[in-house]
């Protein structure tokens, strides 16, 4: 089962919600108000094409909108691709540390997780290429990856892709797309666009902040897109949802708003926790995963509790395979000054 990050604090502490990668800054306000035009008409269906939001998507990323499906949370989708894709027998391959619902949608659709090592909190395309058998059908990776926060360059991601079969479907996560700032990163859209065995994922939970409505996209070769159609719910997104993501895609100032605060915070956050002597992973995310010290008082569980009676919760990640660690996401300037305050205070 999926555990959520926590958001409960002791009663009268000001609760600051750093366990979901969710965005401190908001959604965009014209999403705010397309979904109060959508309550107007709450006793129709909604349009069980998303049409309007898969054609935002299409015309802001210069995509063809017949080659994107719409989800109910890009969750949805890798549900989707797990029951459309893998039977019992077949095997899905991912990484140690990569995102868990991929094991959820693995198990849940009846086939075999494959789970490789990982090269120091990075995807190892040697490691997921050596584990290739003739039942896998899946290979799942989040670029960047949740809860690392670390990513792949495209390059690595042509030679995994090269690696492949064609019977093997290459799932690129990219949640956190937006957020990244490297010359040798992309999305995964070319990858996409050049073949028949890649889908990208993508999310309006983090950077567009609608975690709450739950909207997620895939772009696709049209023989998936059309696979993942048959398989979906009629009307998997919702009215509001569907106001909501169209409004928010076409609100570049307030996605530019929301990077420019993650990138000057995520430096911030990212130095002064080395500062105090903390080990953070390199992140190009909107988070970052911490190391605590090997230390009887100091640890990440101790700093848990510590932090969370503060009102500052962060995400245990053990089920992740990281037992000392915690994720912080990039917060509010509130958020993250408090949240260093108080791990000062915890360590010193
Ligand atoms: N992929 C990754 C890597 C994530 O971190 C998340 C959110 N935790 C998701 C997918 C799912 O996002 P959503 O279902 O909200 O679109």
């Amino acid at each position: 089962m999926y555990i959520p990050g926590k958001s409960k604090v002791p009663v009268g502490v000001k609760l600051h919600k750093l366990s979901s990668n969710e965005s401190p800054i908001g959604p965009s306000p014209h999403a705010v108000t397309a979904i109060s035009e959508a309550t107007s008409k709450m006793e129709d269906y909604p349009d069980g094409s998303s049409t309007r939001l898969r054609e935002a998507i299409a015309d802001v990323h210069g995509l063809n909108a017949d080659h994107i499906i719409c989800g109910n949370g890009s969750d949805e989708i890798l549900g989707l691709l797990a029951n459309t894709y893998l039977s019992s027998g077949d095997e899905a391959i991912f990484t140690e540390h990569g995102f868990l619902v991929y094991r959820i949608a693995t198990l849940a659709a009846g086939a075999t997780p494959v789970v490789v090592k990982e090269d120091d909190c990075k995807a190892d395309v040697d490691a997921i290429l050596a584990a290739v058998t003739p039942n896998t059908k899946l290979v799942f990776l989040a670029n960047p990856n949740n809860p690392t926060g670390t990513y792949l360059p495209i390059e690595e991601i042509r030679r995994l892709h090269a690696g492949l079969t064609s019977h093997v479907v290459l799932v690129i996560d990219a949640a956190y797309a937006e957020y990244v700032r490297r010359n040798d990163y992309e999305s995964g859209i070319e990858m996409v666009s050049g073949n028949l065995n890649v889908i990208m994922t993508r999310t309006f939970s983090k950077i567009y902040g609608l975690a709450a409505l739950r909207i997620g996209w895939a772009y696709g070769p049209r023989h998936m897109i059309d696979a993942l159609n048959r398989v979906r719910g009629p009307f998997n997104v919702n009215a509001a949802a569907i106001a909501a993501g169209s409004a928010a895609m076409k609100d570049k100032k307030h996605l530019e708003l929301s990077i420019v605060h993650n990138d000057e915070w995520l430096v911030k956050v990212t130095d002064a926790l080395q500062a105090l002597g903390l080990k953070v992973t390199p992140s190009v995310g909107n988070f970052v995963l911490v190391h605590f010290l090997e230390i009887e008082g100091k640890t990440a569980a101790d700093a848990n509790v510590f932090l969370t009676q503060r009102g500052f919760v962060l995400r245990a990640v053990t089920g992740y395979g990281f037992p000392n660690a915690l994720r912080m996401t990039i917060g509010s300037e509130e958020a993250n000054l408090g949240t260093l305050s108080a791990l000062k205070e915890f360590l010193s």
